[in-house]
């Protein structure tokens, strides 16, 4: 081993049981030299099903994060992440429900039966108007020492925030009730458009090119699909989107080019992209000037801004690359949205989109007020930390973005790939930020190394090295 550090930092493979929750979780870590439990692990957890997988492949690399199944049901809470190369398997992590007798199914979750019907109507009825259902689905999760049958239903509450309800499958009780989501073969075609290529802040109105277009009543490529919530989506025929920008249609043009850039950069930079289709609203809340915009399961929803907080929110490539960050990495990391693991999922999303835009700075097109932008810049210290969603989010990313400046964008991108190849739903600051370290030190020379420790030093990290 080239680098020096005084204990692992993970040691090899543990098991916890998460008190209340029953789940077991153990993490296998290449810092370790434990192959052979490595191989034991993999075939404790051989009686198990998960879904089908989420195959990522780095370079020789392949990273895969499925959740565990009963019945082909997801059980909520749980993973396994696997990477493997020509080697073999290097890296295993899981937290699952260990059952010894399977639990039993609920008639209610085969559809077409009396009571999956009766159980849609309690659903409904649990749904106070204003607020839509958008979609429902059967799980297990563990609750009270052994596994319940729940639904898990996403909702917009008061149709604009993005809400996710978990309800016992039997009693119909709500046993919880979370924000979702992080707020803020046809012939393809290429037309002519209108955009700001870099936003209107940096760049006037050109012409360029949308490419892969797929014809039909909306913009649509097989990465990407645009609608608008106001009804007026933009048909995609043969003729060029040249649209004002005033026009409620420019918006759907703008983002579409602003994403299709963004599918690229994440394929050269990061060697991923977003799974599947990107499925993007503008206008949400229509006909009211809304002050939000979120990513959720594959899926972003744009505002327009009220002038006055917010404006022209989709014409703002930092709060739309923003959202489309979070669909990359949740590919490969499965990261909540809410607790320290989602600040550092808003972290990666801020940093990955300032390198994109090469600024620290987000939001300049659509928050007019200075004071209430997100920026990188200056370098924030750990002991900031204080509980605050996108407070602490702005440790970690300023502290990326202070590596970029000493260690150069190549490295400092090439080191967060390898981590988040390692990174799973569980990881909190403390653990994310020693596999950070450890990966990061893997990667550099002497030279780089006392860079990359003056930053750390700069930033009061910890290191135990
Ligand atoms: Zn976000």
């Amino acid at each position: 081993m080239k680098f020096l550090i005084a204990a692992p930092l993970l040691l090899g493979f543990l098991t916890a049981c998460t008190g209340q929750e029953n789940l077991t979780r153990g993490e296998w870590s290449p810092y370790s030299s434990a192959t052979a439990d490595l191989e034991k692990v993999s075939q404790n957890l051989k009686p198990y099903q998960f879904s089908t997988s989420q195959r990522v492949y780095l370079g020789t690399e392949t990273s895969t994060l499925k959740n565990q199944t009963i019945y082909n049901i997801p059980v909520l809470n749980t993973w396994i992440k696997e990477n493997k190369s020509n080697q073999g398997l290097h890296f295993l992590s899981y937290q699952i429900y260990a059952y010894e007798d399977l639990p039993e199914l609920p008639s209610s979750f085969f559809k077409n039966t009396e009571s999956y019907a009766m159980s849609l109507e309690s659903i409904r009825k649990l749904t106070p108007q204003g607020d839509k259902l958008l979609d429902h689905a059967p799980a297990f999760m563990a609750y009270k020492g052994s596994l319940a049958p729940v639904w898990v239903i996403n909702y917009l509450k008061d149709g604009i925030h993005l809400r996710q309800k978990i309800v016992h499958a039997k009693g119909f009780h709500v046993l919880s009730d979370e924000p979702m989501g992080s707020s803020f073969q046809k012939s393809l075609m290429r037309l002519q458009a209108t955009v700001y290529p870099e936003g209107p802040k940096r760049s006037g109105l050109e012409q360029v090119q949308l490419s892969n277009l797929q014809s039909g009543p909306f913009i649509s490529s097989r990465k990407l699909r645009i609608h608008s919530a106001s009804g007026k989506d933009v048909p995609i025929q043969n003729e060029p989107l040249n649209f004002d920008p005033e026009d409620e249609k420019f918006p759907q043009v703008q983002v579409y080019y602003t994403l299709q850039k963004a599918n690229s950069w994440f394929e050269q930079n990061l060697g991923w992209t977003w799974a599947g289709i990107l499925e993007v609203q503008t206008q949400m809340g229509y006909p009211e000037n809304i002050n939000s915009a979120f990513y959720y399961r594959n899926r972003i929803r744009l505002g327009q801004g009220d002038g006055v907080r917010f404006k022209n929110i989709p014409l703002d490539p930092s709060i739309v690359i923003h959202e489309s960050v979070h669909a990359v990495v949740d590919r490969l990391t499965g990261l909540p949205f809410q607790g320290e693991g989602g600040s550092i999922n808003e972290a990666l999303a801020d940093f990955i989109t300032a390198c994109q835009l090469n600024t620290p700075l987000m939001g300049e097109v659509a928050i007019p007020h200075e004071e209430n932008r997100r920026s990188l810049t200056p370098l924030r210290k750990w002991s900031d930390l204080n509980g605050g969603l996108y407070n602490d989010s702005l440790v970690i990313s300023s502290f990326l973005w202070s590596l970029r400046e000493t260690l150069g964008e190549e490295k400092v991108l090439q080191s967060l790939v390898r981590t988040l190849r390692d990174t799973t739903p569980g990881d909190n600051f403390k653990s994310f930020s020693e596999k950070f370290i450890h990966t990061t030190l893997m990667e550099l020379n002497s030279e780089e190394r006392a860079l990359f420790f003056k930053t750390l030093k700069q930033a009061h990290w910890p290191t135990d090295l």
